[in-house]
Order: structure tokens, then C-alpha cells, then sequence
């Protein structure tokens, strides 16, 4: 049997000025235990060397959902509907990206960690889709259960996501009030809601980066093109 690579979950804060707990979603882990990955959880930590000896004992980073970045990170002021920030997680987070990114190993992001992704890249963002975002829009903030998927999404061609969605549309739950403007350089948006929203990012280039507005570790369970994501990522580790 092959070796099961090993992958970095990022996690989230309890929320407060001097949280003591570190929460992390418990379907990322499930999800990369069952597409053939090691998870390993990744507290939030700030000693850059430490996260770099960290990032060289891992095959692949899964930037998991969570809250809003600091716009300040990105060089914007944030907008009246700009959320809940974690400036510690920002940091450990473009920390491990700059140093996967360094040793060319692949990246998942889910949600913010798509976002997360796309700006460490260069890429901007919608702080506030709701407010920031002139055309008309999609409820993507969803009331469904968080196993189902309320909206559809395009895929283009000759796309990694492609692979997985030959048919070129999918349907995928919604649970995010930001989302990519524009890609960062050497990434292309690969998935589009219908009222245009980027709903996937993905690398040029050889290194597997893919990052997702929507949440597969909701879906995997009951979704087969949603667990052929997750193995998708983790065969890329190997
Ligand atoms: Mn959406």
C-alpha cells in the first residue's frame, strides 16, 4: 500500500481577546481520513520556525472555512460589513502558504481558505458580496441544511475541477458573504456561480492549488464528486 501523506488542517480561535481554545472542524479531518490522508491538525501557533519545520514534516496544507481576513493584510480598509478577524490566524495561515508554496507542495482552500489563498497570492477579494458588489447576486448564505446544495455553478474546460465535473456544472451548498474578484497571478478561476461569483480558484501551474467557495466537507458524504475532490488533493501529495 502506498503511503498515506500526511496534511496540515488549519484551524480557527475561540472567539475573545485571549482565546484558550483552538476549534477545528471535525469533517475537514474525516474527509481527508477518507480520501487516503494522514490529518494532522495545526494549532495556531506564531514562531515562523516553527511553522516551517512543521510545513516540512507535511505533504499537502488544507486551509479550512472560517472567519474574515484582516482587509489591512490586503492593503484595503474594511467596509461596514467587514466580519470578525483573527490576526493571528491571518498570519499563521500566509505563513504555511509562503512556505508550501516555497517547497511546491499542494494546497486545498476551503472557503476563507480559498480566499486566504488568492490574497497571499496577490489576488483581491469582496470583503462584502451583499454591499460591495453592484451586479444582482444569489442568496449565498444559505438557510438549507449544511449538507445541501442550494445553487448551481459553471466549471470551465480543461480545468483540474473538470476532471471531477466532466459535465462542466455542479451543485454546491453556500455559506459566505465574500468571496474572489479578481485571481491572483498564476491562478485562474475555474468555477462561476450563475450570477458570476467566483466560486472555485485554481494554479496553472503544476503544483495542485485549488481553492473552493463552498464547503465539500458538508457534501462528501452523500456526494461521490465531492469525496473524488478530497482524492483528488490527497493523490497529489503522494
Ligand atoms: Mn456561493
Amino acid at each position: 500500500m502506498k503511503k498515506r501523506p500526511v496534511i496540515g488542517v488549519t484551524t480557527s480561535q475561540e472567539k475573545g481577546d485571549h482565546p484558550a481554545l483552538y476549534t477545528a472542524g471535525k469533517l475537514y479531518s474525516l474527509a481527508v481520513e477518507k480520501a487516503g490522508g494522514i490529518p494532522v491538525i495545526l494549532p495556531v501557533l506564531e514562531d515562523r520556525d516553527v511553522l516551517k519545520a512543521t510545513s516540512e514534516a507535511l505533504d499537502g496544507l488544507l486551509l479550512s472555512g472560517g472567519i474574515d481576513v484582516d482587509p489591512l493584510l490586503f492593503n484595503e480598509e474594511p467596509v461596514p460589513k467587514s466580519g470578525r478577524i483573527d490576526p493571528q490566524r491571518d498570519q499563521y495561515e500566509y505563513a504555511y502558504i509562503e512556505f508550501f508554496h516555497e517547497a511546491k507542495k499542494p494546497m486545498f482552500g476551503i472557503c476563507r481558505g480559498c480566499q486566504v489563498m488568492n490574497l497571499a497570492f496577490g489576488g483581491t477579494i469582496y470583503q462584502d458580496i451583499t454591499s460591495q458588489r453592484e451586479a444582482s447576486h444569489l442568496k449565498h448564505a444559505q438557510d438549507a441544511p449544511r449538507w445541501h446544495p442550494t445553487h448551481s455553478i459553471s466549471i470551465k474546460e480543461n480545468t483540474r475541477l473538470a476532471q471531477i465535473y466532466p459535465s462542466g456544472s455542479a451543485k454546491v451548498n453556500s455559506f459566505h458573504h465574500q468571496s474572489v474578484k479578481e485571481a491572483a497571478p498564476g491562478f485562474m478561476i475555474s468555477a462561476e456561480a450563475p450570477d458570476g461569483i467566483v466560486e472555485a480558484i485554481e494554479s496553472k501551474g503544476d503544483v495542485f492549488m485549488i481553492g473552493l467557495q463552498w464547503h465539500p466537507e458538508h457534501l462528501w458524504m452523500n456526494f461521490q464528486d465531492t469525496m473524488d475532490l478530497f482524492t483528488l488533493f490527497i493523490q497529489s501529495c503522494v
